[in-house]
Parts: C-alpha cells; sequence; structure tokens
C-alpha cells in the first residue's frame, strides 16, 4: 500500500497546492501516522518542502508543505509500434518539453534504438536548462523485467526480442532507469494524474496498435506471475479465428487493434470499398493505418465507420469477460485508437453492457482516458518519480 499512499498524498499536493499533515489525513482519509511518515520521508527526498504554518483550530501552529517544482525533472519514453514519444515533467507534473518519432512500418531495431537514444539526448538537454533529471521511465509493449531493465518481446515490432533498455539508455541518462509495460505505464498515469486517483480497484484497457490492460486490484497493480498479467489482447474472442501476432487463433488484437483495423481497411481499400480511405492514404494502399480509418469514419465513410464498430464490439465482449471476472469500480478507455471518438467508444460501451453481468455493471463506471497520446509517456515519468519517492529500504 506505500505506493500508493505516495501517489495519493503527491496528487493532493498536486491539487491543492500546499497542506499540513492532517489536512492531507483528513482529505485521504489515512491514519495520521502513515500520512507523517510518507509526508517525512518526501522531505527527506527533497520532492515536498516546508512552506511555512498555519494555526489550527486548537491554536497549534502547523507545518505546511508544497511539492518542490524544481527538485528534479522525469523524463519518459513511450516506445510503441508506430511512435517513440518523449516527455520531460517537472515534479509538479507540468510538461515541460515533448519529442515524437513516427516509426514507419518494418523499421529496423537498430534504427529504432538509435532514435530512443536521441530522444533521451534531446531531453537530458532540454532538462539542463531547468533542473537535473532524477529518474526516467521507458515503456514498451508486450513482456518485460522490471528488475532487470529487460524488453523481453514485443510482437507487434518485428525482431524485437530480449532488448535490454536500461544497459542502452545508461550511456544518454545518468539518472535511475525504470522498464515498464506501455499499458501498465498508462494505468500508472491513470492513477496519479487521471480520473481512478481515489479508485482501488480497477482496469485501465490501452487501445493502440495493440489492446493491453493495467489491472488494479486493492491498489496495487496486480502483475501475475511473472509481471505477465494484462494481455486482454490475447483473450479469445472468436474461437479458430484469424492467427495472431502471438501465435495463437482468434484472439482480440486480430479482430479489434490498430494493426487489425489497418489490414482490414487496406484490403477493404484494395476492392474499392472506400474512396475517402484511398485520398487519405493518396492512393498508397499499404500506408493506410487505423488512425486514417478514424479520421475516415468521422467524415462519414462507411466503411471505415463499419470497421471501428464491429472493432469495437469484439473491444466490450472482451471487457466484459474481464470485468465480470474482477468487478471493478471503474474503468479507463485510453491507447490512441481512442481518438477515433464516439464511433468507437459507442460501440465499446454498448457491447460491455450487454455482455457485462446487470448487478456488476450497476456498480460500473467507464471513462476515457483525459490523457490522450501522451498517456503512457506520462506514465513511464510518474514511476521513475515514485520510484524516487519511495523509501529506499
Ligand atoms: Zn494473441
Amino acid at each position: 500500500m506505500r505506493s500508493q499512499t505516495t501517489a495519493l498524498i503527491l496528487s493532493h499536493f498536486r491539487e491543492h497546492g500546499t497542506a499540513t499533515r492532517s489536512d492531507v489525513s483528513a482529505a485521504l482519509g489515512l491514519h495520521a501516522k502513515t500520512v507523517a511518515n510518507a509526508i517525512n520521508t518526501l522531505r527527506d527526498n527533497g520532492l515536498l518542502v516546508p512552506a511555512g504554518r498555519r494555526k489550527s483550530d486548537a491554536g497549534r501552529r502547523q507545518e505546511l508543505f508544497s511539492i518542490n517544482g524544481s527538485h528534479g525533472n522525469y523524463m519518459g519514453l513511450d516506445l510503441g509500434a508506430t511512435h517513440i514519444i518523449g516527455i520531460l515533467v517537472d515534479a509538479n507534473c507540468s510538461v515541460l518539453d515533448r519529442v515524437v518519432f513516427d516509426i514507419r512500418p518494418g523499421l529496423g531495431v537498430e534504427i529504432i534504438v538509435s532514435q530512443l537514444k536521441s530522444i533521451a539526448r534531446r531531453l537530458a538537454a532540454s532538462s539542463q536548462r531547468t533542473a537535473v533529471i532524477r529518474g526516467a521511465g521507458v515503456c514498451v509493449p508486450g513482456f518485460v523485467d522490471p528488475r532487470s531493465g529487460m524488453s523481453i518481446v514485443a510482437e507487434n515490432i518485428v525482431g524485437w526480442r530480449n532488448v535490454h533498455l536500461r544497459e542502452i539508455l545508461a550511456a544518454d541518462t545518468t539518472a535511475p532507469l525504470f522498464v515498464e509495460d506501455s499499458s501498465r505505464a498508462l494505468g500508472v498515469a491513470e492513477r496519479w494524474v487521471g480520473s481512478v486517483r481515489h479508485a482501488s480497484d480497477f482496469m485501465v484497457l490501452d487501445i493502440g496498435y495493440g489492446v493491453g490492460m493495467a489491472i488494479y486490484t486493492g491498489g496495487e497493480l496486480y502483475g501475475g506471475t511473472n509481471h505477465k498479467s494484462g494481455e486482454i489482447g490475447h483473450t479469445v474472442v472468436v474461437p479458430d479465428g484469424g492467427v495472431c501476432a502471438c501465435g495463437k487463433r482468434g484472439c482480440l488484437e486480430t479482430v479489434a487493434s490498430g494493426r487489425a483495423i489497418a489490414l482490414d481497411a487496406r484490403a477493404a481499400a484494395r476492392e474499392g470499398r472506400s474512396s475517402i480511405l484511398m485520398d487519405l492514404a493518396q492512393g498508397d494502399v499499404d500506408t493506410i493505418s487505423a488512425a486514417d480509418v478514424s479520421v475516415a469514419a468521422n467524415m462519414g465513410d462507411p466503411l471505415a465507420g463499419e470497421l471501428l464498430r464491429a472493432a469495437g464490439g469484439y473491444i466490450g465482449i472482451a471487457l466484459a469477460n474481464a470485468v465480470n471476472l474482477l468487478n471493478p469500480s471503474h474503468v479507463v478507455l485510453g491507447g490512441g485508437l481512442t481518438n477515433a471518438g464516439a464511433i468507437l467508444l459507442d460501440s465499446v460501451s454498448e457491447a460491455l453492457s450487454l455482455h457485462t453481468m446487470t448487478e456488476i455493471f450497476k456498480e460500473l463506471q467507464l471513462s476515457v482516458s483525459g490523457l490522450g497520446v501522451d498517456g503512457s509517456a506520462i506514465g513511464s515519468a510518474m514511476l521513475a518519480m515514485l520510484s524516487a519517492s519511495l523509501p529506499t529500504d
């Protein structure tokens, strides 16, 4: 519970500016001693600083604290199948700099790694203008080993296996480096600066090129035996369906992911079923992406709308299965594909309500992430900040 307590306390200071120990204890419903210990640690680590005193009702002068905005900056790197997003934030989570690199399909591992390093160097240089970098987080899809800092495999990036990200980036930043899965990084961001700050049992669905999920139970991330939980994209929605990137058949990702939507759109465009998509791709069918499909759907293209609605239906089914299993209080929909808007999200919500048990659905709050495409990068930076905020014992 310690990391949740720290995260909640920092969020409280971010929202309220200054606060006393008893303000925090009362607002968060936490035991006074727990709050005092956590605030002392944050003060010792330099993240919180004294900010004067205030007289309490009992006449005692209580110490006020606030976040030390100049304590240091944090870097977040999100490496996806289609992009690298790098951001630099200060201790208040204000974004100071942002760099984006689009990954073209089939780009080699070596070039991707070199771009990642180049973005890390640029953000480190940018940070020098304000404060030192206290920590850096990098997230990738697929399986990671946070202890060794290794990205084990990312099925949606061709040839990406056993990439030792911590070692690779060590030359470009001297700050402690944390490696996490992209969907879990999005979960961290939602929990820290998003809409589920006060929830303990929630799911964050990350719908992008692939589909992943961060699961929180009792306020902590549920990691599974070897940190491989949350693979909702590889739950089966079409028995004996198409072959998935994971090697199995009929996974959610084969019918409802950025990758699947792009492939279906290309096939349909080849058959001449969408003039808007052909225009967006300037005639080059192989470049049609899920983002193009979202644009086309919102321009009224019937085929694009049909593809997104079908994908949303499958996502809703997989999500209903997960919700029935774990009874979360909140589900947050995030990731790049949510940019498609109501056309996709309404069909997710419809299928979710149709397939979730009525009693469980009544208790569920469904929302869309407000963090946009930067969610996982922000979460990676937050992860580094959270690790720096905890006692080192
Ligand atoms: Zn699969």
